[in-house]
């Protein structure tokens, strides 16, 4: 058998099941080092004894129901802080995907299959900037509406107490 503090814990405050407290007293007639923790639980509990016993004030009770409110504070909407930041971070990150969507059709004319591609009378009609850009915006439509459960259960976190 192990060295227990736990179960030796158990022993000492007298919860330990009759089995358990017999195969500890077995196991403690042999085990200096489990010996020298129950003495020095004895000794702990002797000192525990020795101080006074706290009481709470008598009036406690009255003290605590005092400072409970009567009405349960209702969950206030937070208006969010208007703040010029997103529309700079909006403008920015668009500059950076319409500069990607340039960059990107530079390079698909340059593909082999530009050129079957461009027979079909939409991407032909739109052109390479236009096709590039049908392609971002399915990629992101796809991106979002994968990641709308996320986002749903993420703002209704709240009110759903999550
Ligand atoms: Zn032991």
């Amino acid at each position: 058998m192990q060295h227990n503090k736990n179960s030796l814990l158990k022993l000492f405050y007298q919860e330990a099941s009759p089995q358990e407290a017999s195969e500890l007293q077995k196991h403690l007639t042999d085990c200096t080092e489990c010996q020298k923790y129950m003495q020095f639980l004895n000794r702990m509990g002797m000192t525990l004894d020795k101080l006074p016993e706290e009481r709470p004030l008598s009036n406690t009770f009255e003290r605590i129901m005092e400072n409970i409110p009567e009405r349960q504070p209702r969950t206030a909407f937070v208006q969010p802080a208007i703040s010029a930041a997103p529309f700079f971070k909006i403008a920015f990150s668009m500059g950076l995907i319409v500069l990607l969507i340039y960059f990107a059709q530079s390079k698909i004319s340059l593909l082999p299959i530009w050129d079957s591609l461009q027979e079909f009378w939409l991407i032909d009609a739109i052109g390479g900037f236009g096709f590039m850009m049908l392609i971002f915006f399915t990629v992101g439509t796809f991106i979002t509406l994968s990641l709308s459960p996320i986002l749903y259960f993420d703002m209704h976190r709240k009110a759903l107490r999550l």
